[in-house]
């Protein structure tokens, strides 16, 4: 495995590679790795003849107020991990050498991007979508393996991908989660040992909002209002947004017929988790496959 640090030394990398018709698969990241990313690189494996996993914590997608000092970096245990799964390449470079004195061009899909976790987090998409262009250019992926984790940030990207006719498929990949549930996320280290059992709130609340859906209710607001009252029950969590938005626009909607997202964010202590569930309505039969 060959760990390349400049955007000059991978760029030469994804040149050779493209001459030798590999089939590229890129796995963005920002290091501190879990099980979450490694089954994106398990994919990406599976799927490629070449995988380049990047580690790279992106300053621009974090507000002035954000952890991006503090934001966990763990290289040499990240390194072993994506070494054992057999990943052929980590690009791990500097933010000077990514974001040069004088830079000045960012991406922004408008619409997508302004609400949800941009209307929390301003500039963060705008961060995600410019890092990832600069990330596609550079490695010049066939193939670019994200998690339904972010579910906005993914839909985001595929909207750039397309907007701006890039050459690579996004492939999105399940939530990877604790046995009790929780979602792994490189955050979740920052939780105490009460937080960590008050985290478990996001998911109590996407399981009852899923058997609420699997016993017909379709309306919207009682699922959130169901939501509402499993937050207001635990003590170290804030809820920020619970929201039920259509898969495709992300708008929010009334009533559930299409597929959609049940999506969550909430400070538990001082760490903001994300999470959802992902709704599948069949077009004909009504019945429901729920992506938890
Ligand atoms: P990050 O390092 O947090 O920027 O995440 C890198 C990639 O891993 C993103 O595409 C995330 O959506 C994905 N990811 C993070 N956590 C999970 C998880 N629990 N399950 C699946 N994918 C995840």
């Amino acid at each position: 495995m060959e760990t390349i640090r400049t955007v000059s030394w991978m760029k030469e990398s994804a040149r050779l590679a493209r001459a030798e018709n590999k089939i590229v698969g890129l796995v963005p990241t920002m290091g501190a790795l879990h099980a979450g990313h490694m089954a994106l690189v398990e994919r990406a494996k599976r799927e490629c003849t070449q995988v380049v996993t990047s580690i790279f914590v992106n300053p621009t997608q974090f507000g002035p107020k954000e952890d991006l000092a503090k934001y966990p970096r763990t290289f040499e245990s990240d390194s072993q991990k994506l070494e054992a799964a057999g990943v052929n390449a980590i690009f791990a470079p500097q933010p000077s050498d990514i974001y040069p004195p004088n830079f000045r061009t960012y991406v922004n899909v408008d619409g997508l991007s302004e609400r949800l976790e941009g209307r929390s987090r301003p500039g963060h998409f705008r961060g995600v979508a410019t890092v990832v262009l600069k990330l596609f250019e550079i490695c010049q992926p066939t193939y670019a393996y994200f998690g339904r984790k972010d579910a906005q940030q993914v839909r985001v990207i595929s909207q750039m991908s397309r907007d701006l006719n890039l050459d690579v498929e996004i492939v999105i990949c399940p939530i990877v989660r604790e046995p009790d549930g929780l979602a792994l996320s490189s955050r979740n280290v920052y939780l105490n040992p009460d937080e960590r059992k008050g985290a478990l709130v996001l998911n109590r609340a996407l399981t009852a909002a899923r058997d609420e859906l699997a016993s017909g209710t379709r309306d919207a607001l009682s699922i959130q209002s169901t939501i509402q009252k499993i937050f207001s029950a635990e003590p170290l969590a804030t809820l920020d947004y619970a929201e039920i938005v259509d898969a495709d626009t992300f708008d929010p909607v009334t009533r559930i017929s299409n597929p959609a997202y049940i999506l969550l964010a909430a400070t538990i202590g001082k760490t903001r988790l994300i999470d959802n569930l992902y709704i599948e309505p069949a077009p004909t039969s009504g019945d429901i496959t729920f992506h938890l």
